[in-house]
């Protein structure tokens, strides 16, 4: 037993700034993605998932887990984010799973069909989908939200979503998994996050709507709702300067979560026990966030 209060650290957080997309590995803490914690115990064996976001934060969480349950696993990512990445691929391939790195920006459609087709071949199908990718970068007035900045938030965490989910779909056999990253965001919007907010309620309908279109291919289609979480996200432009210092200290908890926290939430989700839950979001806010 281990008491969640004093688990990891609590704010106040030393200032630090990155430029997007920033990197775990240069962030004060350093995030518990379960690196030396996570155990597997088989309950994805011989599985088969691609994971956007995965060099960092709840992909790269999510990607550690997946290995240690068995299954082979290919990691999205943007080129700057090559030094996580390589970290998350020889984490994937100690457990003895295949570890495939698929760099590129999920802002443009033929990359997004070309991932799913080189995740595909690498591993010889596919029957989980990762939709984590995002984009926060906070603006205080709607004044100073750029139609560029609106636009690459929308491409980013809607466009790819229906993109990757849409050039998967045709691949994934009865028995696949399909998962969305949205946020307490999609309930309960911050005032200087408008743009993201829009693209996390678009990920929670999204995944609703799926749900019901896939359930009868036996195709389920789910959503995680992470509250506040120390990722690098956070640390370039996802929040106020003010705001990363307390990150998190408003919640019963008294912190903002680690990637870790949420990993077994992501195995849940992919696993087959899991096989009546499809159109569910499953949150993990440290005490806020559902409606
Ligand atoms: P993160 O920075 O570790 O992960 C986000 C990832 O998105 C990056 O690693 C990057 O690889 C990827 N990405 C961004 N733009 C991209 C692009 N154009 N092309 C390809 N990849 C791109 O942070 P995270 O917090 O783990 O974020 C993962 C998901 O969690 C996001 O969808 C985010 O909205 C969601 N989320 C985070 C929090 C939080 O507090 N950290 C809370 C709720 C929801
Ligand atoms: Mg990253």
């Amino acid at each position: 037993m281990q008491d969640p209060t004093s688990k990891h650290p609590k704010p106040p957080f030393e200032e630090q700034k990155q430029p997007f997309p920033g990197l775990a590995g240069e962030m004060t803490p350093k995030p518990d993605h379960g690196e030396t914690s996570y155990k597997g115990s088989g309950r994805l064996v011989g599985r088969k998932a691609l994971i956007t976001g995965g060099d960092s934060g709840m992909g790269r969480a999510a990607a550690i887990a997946y290995a240690r349950e068995g299954a082979d696993v290919a990691i999205n990512y943007l080129p700057d984010e090559e030094s996580d990445a390589r970290e998350v691929i020889a984490l994937i391939q100690d457990e003895g799973r295949k570890g495939i790195a698929l760099p590129g920006d999920l802002r443009d459609e033929a990359f997004c069909e070309k991932l799913v087709e080189d995740a595909v071949k690498a591993l010889g199908g596919l029957d989980i989908l990762v939709n984590n990718a995002g984009r926060q970068q906070q603006v205080g007035s709607i004044s100073e939200l750029t139609t560029e900045a609106f636009d690459a938030t929308m491409k980013t965490n809607i466009y790819a979503m229906f993109w990757l989910t849409k050039a998967a779909v045709i691949h994934l056999p009865p028995g696949s998994s399909i998962i969305q990253t949205t946020s307490v965001q999609a309930y309960d919007p911050s005032e200087n996050l408008v743009d993201y907010a829009i693209t996390k309620a678009a990920n929670l309908s999204f995944t609703k709507s799926m749900a019901k279109q896939l359930g009868p291919k036996g195709i389920r289609v789910n959503g995680v709702a992470p509250g506040p979480v120390w990722t690098p996200l956070q640390v370039c432009g996802g929040q106020t300067m003010d705001k990363l210092v307390e990150f998190g200290g408003d919640t019963p908890l008294g912190r903002p979560g680690h990637p870790a926290e949420l990993a077994s939430i992501y195995v849940q989700l992919a696993d087959n026990d899991a096989s009546f839950a499809t159109g569910q979001i499953y949150g993990a806010a440290g005490g806020g966030g559902h409606p």
